[in-house]
């Protein structure tokens, strides 16, 4: 049995070793990709479910990797938030989604809205962001009143004044705050209604199983309530069925993102879409 427990200790140790050396690897790409911008930004129209109708876009973020190809930003978002890094990548998506939003414009397209993800975790701890944020509206000439700032409702919650504060900066410069996820976070109400936003944005997990799921077509309904008592927007996320939209529609919500309507897309591909190509 010794013997036993040794070769085990062995053969995890070994284990443990080519997954820590793995990490050594990935977070040092990661560290290179930010030097040279290697990231992509995508986007995804938000509709309106009456008309279908574009009436905003969400920016979403690609590795696009030199040997590996493109990477999904849930294989490396995780890690950037862990090593301290997202604000870098945050900023370089911001800055080349806000780019390509005013270029589209200046073509004669309205997009509306343009959505950006930023993460709250290093926000919390310095206070480059606003400046950086400032930089980008300056350098683009962006009309930031179309900016809509999409924060999770877990990372919002880890420190609520300071998170506060951000937000009311963010929202002194014309912007909007939406939060994303809503409903994953058991963050109270009472709590939620502290925060200076104008959008909620309902979670992908409410919506895959309807209209089958009674508990997921409940919790819909009352998140549609609290969005409308608090006098918020409100869009549904990850909608795929012509059924979901329907339903949507019927209970109050106007607003929707999805594979029914269209996946993430590419710029060249965006402005086929939108006949700008
Ligand atoms: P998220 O903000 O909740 O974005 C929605 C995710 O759902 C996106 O995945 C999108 O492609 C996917 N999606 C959209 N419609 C559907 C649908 O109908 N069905 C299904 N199953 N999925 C759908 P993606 O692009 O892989 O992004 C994953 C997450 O990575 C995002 O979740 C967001 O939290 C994070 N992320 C993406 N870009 C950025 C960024 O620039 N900065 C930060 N901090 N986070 C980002
Ligand atoms: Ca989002
Ligand atoms: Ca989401
Ligand atoms: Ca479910």
């Amino acid at each position: 049995a010794k013997e036993l427990g040794r070769n085990n200790y062995q053969f995890y140790s070994k284990e443990m070793t080519k997954k820590a050396m793995e990490r050594v690897e990935i977070e040092k790409e990661l560290r290179n990709a930010i030097q040279n911008e290697e990231f992509e930004v995508h986007f995804q129209p938000q509709i309106s479910i009456k008309n279908e109708s574009i009436i905003g876009v969400e920016a979403l973020v690609r590795w696009m990797h030199p040997q590996k190809g493109m990477i999904s930003p849930i294989k490396f978002i995780p890690l950037a938030e862990e090593i301290g890094v997202i604000e870098s990548i945050d900023k370089i998506v911001m800055k080349k989604a806000m780019k390509s939003f005013v270029e589209i414009k200046q073509k004669g397209f309205d997009l509306g809205t343009l959505s950006l993800n930023v993460s709250m975790l290093q926000i919390n701890k310095d206070n480059n962001f606003i400046k950086d944020l400032k930089q980008i509206i300056e350098d683009t000439k962006i009309d930031t009143t179309k900016i809509i700032i999409e924060i999770t409702e877990t990372q919002v919650m880890k420190d609520i004044n300071k998170t506060i504060k951000i937000l009311e900066e963010i929202r002194s410069l014309g912007m909007k705050i939406a939060i994303d996820d809503f409903g994953t976070g058991q963050s109270s109400l009472s709590y939620l209604k502290k925060l200076p936003i104008n959008k909620i944005k309902i979670d992908q997990s409410f919506i895959r199983d309807l209209p089958q799921d009674k508990d997921d077509y409940e919790l819909t309904k009352a998140i549609i309530a609290i969005a409308k008592s608090m006098n918020m927007n409100l869009i549904a996320e990850g909608v795929e069925t012509k059924e979901q939209a329907e339903l949507l529609l019927e209970e109050g919500c106007f607003e929707a993102q999805g594979y029914y309507y269209y996946k993430p897309l590419g710029i060249k591909a965006l402005k086929q879409v939108i006949g700008l190509s």
